[in-house]
């Protein structure tokens, strides 16, 4: 193992923190080429799983935006992945979307009750599909759905690549606008060092953990002018938030 330094990190592999990842889980193969296919070119990111244990596994090593949850499975149904992500406090809130066969009503009243946000009939146009995700994704987290996401008076533009505080472009490196595009999308939620090790530079590139510390640092000495409010917040042997009651000063 080895360790990058600061100056020495290796390059990066392309992971942008703007683009939400969804888990196609599916056991027929053409639907999920199809869907992969789609899903990418409106600019999602794609992992698929064959079947609900894969599925409960890339959950956990991925920490997806979305899970397009197919009923018919082998082993573990759609609906038992639902009902496990649906009591675990780190996946309660993941957007799930079920696909079900058509003519299956008593099966999609029951999906919605085991807790999946929506569900769609196959065979479905994907105009309809992109249709919901977007809805469930404004519905569930806004930041996502969006290119530019606001909070007290910093705005964060994905599509140009812009950050801006009050009436002023902030300039960061490609490092600190992800950590910031990461932060921004949960205000409050209290990462780790080590999680934001992965969401941001990527659980496939090993870093020092105070790397991150350093990236810290010079988001907040990029962010904030004299007299302004921090909008990162320090928790004391936890790691860091967006504070959610930031607000403009
Ligand atoms: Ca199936």
């Amino acid at each position: 193992m080895t360790l990058a330094g600061e100056s020495a990190a290796p390059p990066k592999k392309a992971r942008t923190a703007a683009k939400p990842l969804v888990v196609v889980v599916e056991d027929e193969a053409p639907l999920t080429t199809l869907l992969s296919y789609n899903l990418e070119r409106e600019g999602y990111r794609v992992s698929m799983a064959r079947d609900g244990e894969e599925a409960l596994l890339i959950v956990d090593e991925e920490r997806p935006d979305l899970i397009l949850l197919d009923w018919m499975l082998p082993q573990i149904s759609g609906i038992e992945v639902c009902r496990r992500l649906r009591a675990r406090a780190d996946t309660r809130n993941l957007p799930i979307i079920m696909l079900t066969a058509r003519g299956e009503e008593a099966d999609r009243i029951r999906g919605l009750d085991t807790g999946a946000d929506d569900y769609i009939t196959k065979p479905f146009s994907m105009t309809e599909l992109f249709a919901r995700i977007r809805a469930v994704m404004r519905r569930i987290r806004p930041a996502l759905a969006d290119d530019v996401v606001r909070a007290g008076e910093i705005q964060l533009d994905r599509a140009a690549h812009r950050v801006r505080r009050g009436g002023r472009d902030v300039h960061l490196g490609p490092t600190e606008f992800r950590l910031l595009d990461h932060l921004i999308q949960y205000p409050g939620r209290v990462f780790s060092r080590e999680q934001l090790l992965d969401a941001v530079w990527g659980s496939d590139v090993y870093v020092e953990v105070r790397t991150v510390d350093v990236h810290i640092g010079r988001l907040r000495k990029a962010l904030n002018k004299k007299g302004e409010n921090d909008p990162i917040r320090t928790v004391r042997s936890a790691g860091y938030a967006f504070d959610e009651t930031f607000e403009a000063p």
